[in-house]
């Protein structure tokens, strides 16, 4: 079969892989119709993960139809059209137990590597789903694959982000970073109608998504973002602030902008080992800081599903390139460059 494979740190390839079989009861084997390439698949390429070999199958987005499951898998059967979590959890931990999966200390990864548990990447025509019942989700009828799609990882990322900032109707939100997932955090947020959203960042593209999603454009390297909010808050700061960055100006910049007593929710993913805050007048103003860490799709997919079905959000509609999975080097390369903002592939 065709798939994208790690080639050398910064390169893919399109390469004829072995097509997968099941190797183990609870295993399903997934005939992929739409795959995508996601922000985090460029952090596998550009060697933040160690433990990728020549060959790796990439990529942890997926939709496609059940070929055949393993005799424990009890949910699903050949035939079903399933969308995949990018996370796959143990089942049986102390923490998957709790539904706490995205804790589970053995959770496994489609597409990183033996870091995260040596399981072959989704951008291909079929993909080995371990843990299925856990792994895979049923889809509704009335959802198309670029509908459902984002569920099994950025819209349910962005959600979980709005989610843990306990938005309340009439807030006022900021949101940092409007890249895929803080888009997605966007549409999740203006689903509990705030009373406003504002959404910061430097790349224009992106700001226009931003702003044709219901928010407030906020360009960062036309004004100050953090006087900026509180001048339009007459001096109040924002409500809820979503972290969406992942990097410390980032998290500082979200300390200022948030007001005394309010929330902020961090999912943008921090590789800084240390960070210097501005501890007292943290304390002082009572502000609650919230790292989500990886989110628990499948604690929550359930709830993100919901909402894409009843129509308060529109996650497919960040798609800006649809190819075919043959021309997914050209899809890497336009998403590396800030060129497309969502790539879709299909076999
Ligand atoms: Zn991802
Ligand atoms: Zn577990």
């Amino acid at each position: 079969m065709r798939a994208l494979v790690f080639k050398d740190f910064g390169s893919v390839e399109l390469a004829d892989v072995p097509k997968p079989g099941l190797e183990a009861a609870g295993d399903a084997l997934v005939r992929i119709t739409t795959t995508a390439i996601c922000g985090s698949d460029l952090h596998v390429l550009n060697g933040r993960i160690p433990g990728m070999t020549p060959g790796a199958v990439l990529g942890h987005e997926f939709i496609g139809v059940v070929e055949e499951t393993g005799r424990d898998v009890a949910r699903f059967k050949a035939g079903d059209r399933v969308l995949g979590s990018f996370m796959i959890p143990c089942g049986s931990c102390w923490f998957c137990d709790r539904g706490l999966f995205s804790r589970c200390p053995d959770v496994c990864v489609f597409g990183y590597g033996s870091f995260l548990g040596d399981v072959q990447g989704a951008q291909a025509e079929y993909v080995r789903v371990p843990k299925a019942d856990l792994a895979l989700h049923a889809i509704n009828a009335s959802l198309s694959d670029e509908q459902a799609l984002f569920a099994g990882d950025i819209f349910t990322t962005g959600y979980e982000c709005a989610v843990e900032a306990h938005i309340e109707k009439g807030d006022v939100v900021a949101v940092l970073g409007c890249g895929p997932v803080g888009l997605m955090a966007i549409q999740a947020a203006r689903a509990v109608e705030p009373e406003r959203i504002f959404a910061v960042d430097t790349v224009s593209q992106r700001l226009e998504m931003a702003q044709t999603f219901g928010a407030i454009p906020v360009d960062a390297s036309a004004v100050h973002p953090c006087s900026h909010i509180q001048d339009l808050t007459g001096g109040r700061g924002a409500d809820a602030v979503l972290e969406c960055v992942g990097l410390i100006p980032a998290l500082l910049d979200s300390i200022d902008i948030v007001r005394a007593g309010g929330r902020i929710s961090v999912i943008g993913v921090h590789s800084d080992p240390e960070i210097q805050l501005p501890l007292s007048l943290s304390f002082v103003r009572g502000i609650d800081l919230k790292f989500c860490g990886t989110a628990n799709i499948v604690g929550r997919w359930d709830d993100a599903l919901g909402l894409i079905t009843a129509g308060s959000v529109h996650p497919d509609e960040i798609i800006s390139h649809r190819m075919k999975l043959a021309d997914g080097v050209r899809g890497y390369e336009l998403f590396e460059k800030r060129e497309a903002l969502k790539v879709v592939l299909t076999p």
